[in-house]
């Protein structure tokens, strides 16, 4: 959405039917107006029209959106929910005296991750249990540990004779810099399955955590980036571990330049092609992710995946994790009721192991599951080929 002419089509759209409501993640934990679609439809509305001027509270209706698309596929009107939202969060960046400090910090960082990532690193011995205090370090990430890209570019397979082809790995910020483990298992796993893996040189953050807090221009800029460092690489897929970055290249790399990378996530690219017999006995939930479930349409990929490698999976009612980027910093308070809404829901399944497909999921969940319960399905399906 790329004008004011567009954006208030869409808010005009809207016929306040509520229907969007029920899917809602902050609505359900409320039950407020002002913390569901139609509600912050409504405020962006009023705003739009100067019948009301932006106050703190408008912007933090309007932020506690998860931005996760459950109540996209709700609305029979046919308003694009999702992209109204950031349009509006564009508009309203300004007004956001109280989140102010953090999304410039937050946004430094996202333009300068090596940077920030080597300072972390230093200041880590003092900082590091801060962190851990405020819930922003421990679990599964690692945070400054190394970077995935310090470890190298190209990885091959060991006999490249027979070698099936080749995946770019879009590592995204959450892979390169917090949990380079996960980028590591996915290349002992695609390298086995005979794929020589490369990491793009240029590659910078996907844009989404920027979009998200407002900064529209920025995440721009790096979807114009990222699609010249990926133009003329050869590859048979561009393949990522965390589904937001899928759905930023792939779908909102178009609202923003028109033009869209057409990656595919883990799952999805592995999902049939393990050909081994089943080597694990562990019965398992899945934990869909927003951005796998309402914006890849993605069910059955990692369900079929999980079982390929022996895993025995259990239903679990589909739910968000909290964690929806600053929301969780921001809305700590809601973050933190929705993640033990979750883990509740994880235990009456009585699986032994909660399996994700995203790490910014993972990260969460492991903030209350120990380490030794909570994987990215990219672990679990090495430790069934591979272990
Ligand atoms: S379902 Fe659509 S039309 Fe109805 S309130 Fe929600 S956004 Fe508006
Ligand atoms: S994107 Fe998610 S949190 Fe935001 S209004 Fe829609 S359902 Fe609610």
């Amino acid at each position: 959405m790329n004008s004011e002419e567009e954006y208030h089509r869409e808010l005009r759209k809207c016929v306040l039917c509520g229907s969007c409501k029920a899917a809602c993640p902050t609505y359900s934990l409320k039950h407020s107006e002002a913390l569901g679609p139609r509600g912050r439809l409504r405020l962006l509305w009023a705003f739009s029209t100067g019948e009301l001027e932006p106050t703190q509270a408008m912007v933090e209706r309007v932020f506690s959106c998860l931005l996760c698309g459950a109540c996209s596929r709700q609305c029979s009107a046919g308003v694009n929910i999702l992209e109204t939202m950031y349009h509006g969060r564009d508009l309203l960046k300004g007004a956001d005296k109280a989140g102010r400090t953090l999304k410039w910090i937050l946004r430094f960082a996202l333009k300068r991750p090596g940077l920030s990532a080597r300072v972390f690193r230093l200041a880590r011995p003092a900082i590091g249990p801060l962190l851990a205090r405020a819930g922003l370090a421990g679990g599964v990430f690692r945070p400054g540990d190394y970077a995935l890209k310090d470890t190298g570019t190209v990885f091959a397979p060991a006999d490249i004779r027979s070698m099936k082809g080749r995946v770019l790995l879009f590592s995204g910020c959450s892979v390169n810099y917090l949990a380079p483990h996960l980028g590591e298992s996915f290349i002992r796993v695609v390298n086995a399955l005979g794929y020589e893996v490369v990491l793009p040189k240029r590659e910078v953050c996907c844009g989404a955590p920027l979009r998200a807090m407002g900064f529209a221009a920025d995440a721009r800029d790096f979807a114009r980036r990222n699609i010249e460092a990926l133009r003329g690489l050869k590859a048979d897929a561009i393949v990522s571990l965390c589904p937001t970055c899928v759905v930023t290249l792939r779908e909102q790399y178009r609202e923003l330049t028109g033009d869209a990378i057409e990656a595919v996530d883990a799952v999805t690219f592995l999902a049939g092609r393990i050909e081994t017999s089943p080597a694990l006995d562990v019965r398992a939930a899945f934990h869909d992710p927003c951005h796998s479930l309402h914006g890849l349409g993605q069910y059955g990929e990692p369900r079929s995946l999980l079982r390929s490698v022996g895993v025995d999976l259990v239903e679990m009612e589909s739910g968000c994790c909290g964690l929806a980027g600053t929301f969780s910093l921001s809305f700590r308070e809601l973050s933190d009721a929705m993640l033990k809404k979750r883990v509740e829901t994880f235990e009456r399944t009585g699986a032994e192991i909660l399996v994700t497909s995203c790490p910014g999921c993972l990260f969460q969940l492991s903030k209350t599951i120990s380490g030794d319960r909570v994987f990215h399905a990219v672990e679990v399906v090495e430790e069934g080929l591979l272990k």
